[in-house]
């Protein structure tokens, strides 16, 4: 009995009243047994994809193909996917050519571990053929079958596993993990998106360090982007204590250790979004300056204070120091300008004062201002920067 369960109810019980078997099943079921929350309910039933579209009104093609329909029901979308096998695997992928059957059993036995392979019936009933509730309370990540064959037939099952162990503190069972030994190089035939985000989830999980360890027990991490040669750089992300940190901290730290010094191709080879590549340099770029030269006021200004914040945890994790964040954000907030736009001035003005054509002296002189700016040696105020330009002619 939970809210979001209750709200789906009504699908499930349409579905049994025209006839059809329908159930929970995948991550809803096993997150209410584990006490955990949930985010989306997805339903199973016999009825094929057009019967389904004929018994609700409001329904959505979001896969027809893979047998899924998504019914609208009260406001809310709920997926109901017709049971089906995944009959040929060709090149280590999940297959785009799906079979409908009839039977519960056959759709559970196809998913890939025994905790995502439950279902639940309307009446609160388990239907738990693979012992997943067994696996989830010792804290076991088990394949459904043999592991060697159905990591065959979808290497990214290998990161999925991995993912779990971080979400869920889990451990991985003795054989799933020697045929992750085994099947490691599979992971090549991986688009890498679907890589990155099984790594994104691994990172964000609590468990990320044990995680990091299962990745390199069992060589994946050697077929992840960038991380082939990275054994001993890898080994020291794993050691570090990285539960404060948020995923994006992780990700400057892992880019950071394992990507000799140039961040940005390692990043864009894992195709991290241009907007996320460009913070996590520049907070390495900051965590550089950081060991370097010490904090001050000119890099916190330089580097802004969200990639500020995030340097100074990983400087912090990677020294084994602790950091005080409450100080970089207040010192932050008493800087006099906390960027250009901040500025009393413009590069419009400059030409105006020096009577000068644009040219790249603006951006010098700018640069000149906003330094003595932070360092108090003008205050940001048009009149006085402009008299202060003078004095040191710089117009
Ligand atoms: P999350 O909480 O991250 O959504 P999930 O277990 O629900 O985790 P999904 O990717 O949403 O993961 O998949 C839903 C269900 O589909 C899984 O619980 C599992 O039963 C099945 N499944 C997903 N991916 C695979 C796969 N690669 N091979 C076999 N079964 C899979
Ligand atoms: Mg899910």
């Amino acid at each position: 009995d939970h809210p979001f369960f209750r709200q789906a109810l009504p699908i499930v019980e349409r579905l049994e009243a025209s006839g059809y078997e329908a159930y929970f099943v995948g991550g809803a079921v096993r997150d209410l047994f584990l006490s955990r929350p949930i985010h989306d309910v997805d339903i199973a039933t016999s009825a094929t994809p057009s019967e389904v579209k004929s018994l609700f009104t409001h329904t959505v093609d979001v896969g027809i193909d893979h047998g899924t329909i998504l019914v609208l029901h009260n406001g809310t979308g709920f997926e109901v996917t017709t049971f089906r096998i995944e009959s040929e695997y060709s090149d280590f992928r999940r297959p785009d050519h799906v079979e409908f059957v009839r039977s519960l059993y056959e759709d559970l036995k196809r998913r890939d571990f025994t905790m995502n392979a439950m279902a639940m019936n309307k009446a609160g009933k388990w239907i738990d053929p693979f012992h997943g509730k067994d696996d989830m309370q010792k804290g076991i990540v088990r394949t459904v079958g043999r592991a060697a064959e159905r990591f065959s037939e979808d290497a990214l099952r290998m990161m999925r596993a991995a993912r779990f162990v971080s979400q869920l503190s889990f451990n991985l069972d003795k054989e799933t993990k020697k045929a992750m030994e085994e099947h490691a190089p599979l992971l090549g035939h991986i688009a890498v998106e679907r890589k990155l985000n099984e790594i994104d989830k691994l990172l964000a999980g609590r468990d990320r360090r044990r995680a990091l360890w299962a990745l390199i027990e069992t060589n994946l991490y050697r077929f992840l982007p960038g991380l082939r040669e990275q054994k001993e750089a890898f080994i020291r992300l794993a050691k570090l204590p990285l539960e404060p940190l948020t995923v994006e901290q992780v990700w400057v730290v892992m880019a950071y250790l394992c990507a000799n010094h140039d961040a940005a191709p390692f990043l864009k080879d894992w195709r991290l979004p241009q907007k996320r590549i460009k913070r996590i340099v520049q907070s390495i770029r900051t965590l550089k300056q950081l060991k370097a030269e010490g904090a001050s006021d000119w890099l916190l200004f330089q580097s802004g204070l969200q990639s500020a914040v995030d340097a100074a945890i990983a400087a912090a994790v990677l020294s084994g120091q602790e950091v005080d964040l409450k100080e970089v954000t207040s010192r932050f907030e008493s800087l006099p300008i906390k960027s250009r736009h901040d500025l009393a001035i413009t590069g419009k003005e400059l030409m105006e004062w020096a009577d000068k054509p644009r040219g790249v002296w603006i951006k010098e002189v700018l640069e000149r201002t906003e330094k003595a700016v932070i360092a108090g040696d003008v205050r940001n105020d048009r009149m006085e920067i402009e008299r202060w330009l003078r004095t040191c002619n710089l117009l």
